[in-house]
């Protein structure tokens, strides 16, 4: 069985969620309320791959909401809630979705096993990154070449280099997809200087020296609500790959000639029948979802029950290569162009 840990966009969502589940004292309750919720397991499912294997999953929401951020220990209790849930359901594989996994990587869960009477077992557990990244690298692939520009001839910015997802994107972009140069952001710099080092190419950039100079910019990265960007200054034409939670960039980079894509989404080929994505905000909640979240289907599809993506900067192109194999094999598609563009709401000139 898989397993998704994941939580509502915000409080505000997560209370009108409760009350469409018919969680009413939920619903009603305020942010201390919900600070001390313990986690549900929302929903079970069951999945048909083309291949014609059926695994079987359930979705924990953590009761987590992004305004709990700045609690330490109710976000770290959070997190670790709802994963001894998970293993006590026995679920063999479960993905760590939203900011669960950056919590559990920034708050150095790993310390922390030991819950009640439960010790936490790692290998059933994956933060999704793998898929993630191998995602993001195939929207870019896939979508350059509809804009008209030349991934062999572009320069290609990665906001959040260092991180787990960038730095596997940078690996994969410099070996797989050949592209002219990578333009490297991040706020510290020892990090850069090191990935650098690693790769063997790059420029170390500013945010404000990358975003003019590049004709793809990925970002890997929760920005600040307060960031602006000056979509004058930015190459046209320019593709956006928005992977950072929450996706925020539609309305930020909105211009003629700037495409933006929600990253590191993927279409499932027929609808699931579940409600949880919902929740996630999904153009189509019915078969759309978090490339982490389908991680841990297709592990599960797989018959891998190990934590496949765990700590940071582990990620390799081979396991790059197995997780999106699997990926095209059990009929998942990355968003793209087509479904982005199709209402022509994100071409809006600014
Ligand atoms: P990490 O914490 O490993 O990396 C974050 C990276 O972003 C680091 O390079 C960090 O470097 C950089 N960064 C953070 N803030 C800024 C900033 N203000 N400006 C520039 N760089 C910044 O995170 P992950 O790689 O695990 O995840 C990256 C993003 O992807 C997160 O937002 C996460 O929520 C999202 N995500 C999305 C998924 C999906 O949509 N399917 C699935 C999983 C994750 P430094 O601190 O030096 O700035």
């Amino acid at each position: 069985m898989f397993g998704l840990i994941g939580h509502s966009t915000s409080f505000a969502d997560a209370r009108l969620l409760a009350k469409r589940l018919g969680y009413d004292e939920y619903a009603e309750g305020d942010l201390d309320m919900w600070c001390s919720a313990p986690p549900q397991l929302l929903e079970r499912v069951r999945v048909t791959s083309p291949t014609g294997t059926t695994i079987e999953g359930a979705y924990i929401d953590s009761c987590f909401v992004p305004e709990m951020l700045s609690r330490f220990k109710t976000a770290r209790r959070k997190v670790l809630n709802a994963m001894e849930l998970a293993q006590k359901n026995d679920i063999q594989i479960t993905a760590l979705g939203g900011f669960t996994s950056i919590i559990f990587e920034n708050f150095n869960l790993l310390k922390e096993q030991q819950i009640r009477s439960t010790t936490l077992d790692w290998q059933r557990f994956t933060t999704g990154n793998t898929h993630t990244a191998w995602v993001i690298c195939r929207q870019v692939e896939q979508n350059a070449p509809r804009l008209g520009i030349d991934l062999a001839k572009a320069r290609v910015a990665v906001v959040g280099a260092t991180g787990d997802i960038g730095s596997a994107v940078c690996r994969w972009l410099k070996e797989r997809t050949g592209i002219a140069e990578l333009l490297l952001v991040a706020r510290q710099a020892q990090p850069l200087i090191e990935l650098q080092s690693e790769l063997g190419c790059g420029r170390i950039l500013s945010l404000e020296e990358a975003l003019p100079q590049a004709d793809v910019v990925v970002w890997v990265a929760s920005l600040p609500q307060t960031l602006s960007i000056d979509t004058a200054s930015l190459q046209r034409p320019c593709l956006m790959i928005d992977g950072g939670y929450p996706k925020n960039l539609d309305s930020k980079a909105a211009a003629e000639g700037v495409h933006v894509i929600k990253g590191g989404i993927v279409e499932f080929g027929s609808d699931i029948g579940w409600q949880m994505m919902a929740v996630a905000d999904m153009a189509k909640p019915q078969r759309q979802m978090f490339a982490c979240f389908a991680e841990a289907m297709l592990l599960e599809f797989e018959g891998i029950h190990s934590n496949f993506s765990w700590g940071r900067n582990n990620i390799n192109l081979a396991k790059m290569d197995l997780i999106g194999a699997a990926s095209l094999r059990h009929g998942f598609q990355a968003l793209g162009l087509e479904t982005e563009l199709q209402p022509a709401t994100n071409l809006a000139v600014a």
